[in-house]
Formats: C-alpha cells, structure tokens, sequence
C-alpha cells in the first residue's frame, strides 16, 4: 500500500523547518523531501541536506525534462520538488513530507488528491518579524520581502486540510503528531494493517 503524503507550509519565519525537523525526529517512519532551489545557500545549508542547491540553468533543464512533480517561485528563486525526491518512497510505502509554498501546494493536491496538508500559522504579525529577525539567517531587505509576502502565503490557508498555530512550540509540536495519528488511524491504512485481526474476527465459529 502506498504511504502518506504530507505537505506542510507557512509564512517564511513562521516556524515551518523548525516544526518538521521536531516531527521527524519523532516520527521516523517519515521522510523529508528534499527540494532543488536556485536560492544562494545561507552559511548553515549544506547542499544536498536541506536543499539541493542548482543555477537557473540547470533547474530550467528539469523543467523541460518533466523531472519536477511541482516548482514555484518564491522570493525571486525557483523551488522545485523532484518527482524522485517523492514517488519512489510512496510506492515503497514510505510516508513522505513535503515543506513547500502554496503555489507548490495546490500542484500537488492536484496530482495526488488523497494527499494531506498543514498549513502552519504564525501567533501574530509581531512574533512572525521578530522570529524573522531573530533567525538571523537573511539580510534586513530579504526580512522585508518575506514579511510583505507572508500575507499571499497566508491568503491560501484556506486551501488547507488543517491548520495548526504555532504559538508554544511543544503544542504545535503535538498537534501537528495529531494530524499524523489521525492519517494513520485511516480505516483504508488500519484494514490493510490490521487484515489478518479483521479476517480472524469474521471467521465462523
Ligand atoms: P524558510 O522556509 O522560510 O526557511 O525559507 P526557504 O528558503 O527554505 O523557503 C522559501 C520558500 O520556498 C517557502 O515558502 C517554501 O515553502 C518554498 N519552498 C521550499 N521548497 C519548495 C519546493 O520544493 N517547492 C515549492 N513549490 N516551494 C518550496
Ligand atoms: P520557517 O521554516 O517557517 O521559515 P523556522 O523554523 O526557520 O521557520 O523558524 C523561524 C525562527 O523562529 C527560528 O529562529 C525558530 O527557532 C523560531 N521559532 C520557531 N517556532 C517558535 C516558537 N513556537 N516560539 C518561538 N520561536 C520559534
Ligand atoms: P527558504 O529560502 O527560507 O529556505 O524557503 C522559502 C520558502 O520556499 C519556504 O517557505 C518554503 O516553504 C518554500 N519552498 C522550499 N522548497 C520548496 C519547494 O520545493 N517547492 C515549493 N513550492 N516551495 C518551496
């Protein structure tokens, strides 16, 4: 049986990677897609760990190549979700998380319907800046770019099957190892688990 899809996104700052990197720990069971950008690695991104870090050039050739199951641009930079990065596990029955913007995501729901998405809000306006600033990763002009684009992302919360606030860390934490029990807890996932208790169940006297 094919494993999970999830697909979880937020405004830039709003604590998407830091929620998922927590999950994963947690849930080892799934995997990280790992995307290709055309963004300048940031000091602590280490190619072929969190992204695959490629030019223009060459992310424009995957276009053209029909490598990609979705890609976006986000902030001026292409993202992209390799098809490889994604379909291989599913079909091993591996459940597979993709961290991705709304354009992204409404690619995805579109190829794979029974596919389940999170969208991750920010407690306020302020705490979003101040988590932008404080990351300290981007430059002042990067800071306000993400900032006056979190409101498109946020638009498109709507679109989502859950939304989870991530005000106390731990609490998001939970809620989102909530919507990850519910999928699993599935009658279509717990029949085909649970198939030889069900058969023994119905057998006659
Ligand atoms: P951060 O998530 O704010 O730390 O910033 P990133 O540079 O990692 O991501 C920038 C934007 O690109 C975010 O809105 C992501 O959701 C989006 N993004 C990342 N990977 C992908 C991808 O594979 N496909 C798409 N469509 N968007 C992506
Ligand atoms: P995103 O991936 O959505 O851009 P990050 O995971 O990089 O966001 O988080 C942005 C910043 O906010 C990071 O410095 C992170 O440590 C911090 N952060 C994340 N969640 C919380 C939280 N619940 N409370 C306070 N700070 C948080
Ligand atoms: P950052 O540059 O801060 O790593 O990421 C910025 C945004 O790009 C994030 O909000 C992230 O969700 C989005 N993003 C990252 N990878 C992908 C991807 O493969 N596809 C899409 N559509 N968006 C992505």
């Amino acid at each position: 049986m094919s494993g999970s899809l999830y697909i979880v996104a937020a405004p830039s700052g709003a604590g998407k990677s830091s929620l998922v990197n927590a999950l994963l720990e947690r849930e080892p069971g799934i995997a990280l897609s790992i995307s290709h950008t055309t963004r300048p690695p940031r000091p602590n991104d280490h190619d072929g760990e969190h992204y695959h870090f490629v030019n223009r050039g060459v992310f424009e050739r995957m276009i053209a190549d029909g490598l990609f199951l979705e890609h976006a641009e986000v902030f001026g930079n292409l993202y992209g979700t390799a098809r490889a990065a994604v379909e291989p596990l599913l079909a091993q029955g591996r459940d597979v998380l993709l961290e991705i913007d709304w354009q992204g995501a409404r690619q995805v729901r579109a190829a794979m319907p029974g596919c389940v998405s999170v969208f991750i809000l920010p407690p306020s306006r302020a705490e979003l800046e101040r988590r932008l600033r404080n990351r300290a990763s981007d430059d002042a002009p990067t800071i306000a770019r993400r900032l006056a684009e979190s409101r498109e992302e946020v638009a498109h919360a709507g679109d989502f099957d859950y939304l989870v606030v991530n005000d106390q860390f731990a609490d998001a934490l939970a809620d989102l190892r909530a919507i990850v029990s519910c999928q699993r807890l599935r009658r279509e996932a717990q029949a085909v688990r649970h198939a030889a208790l069900i058969a023994d169940l119905l057998k006659a006297d």
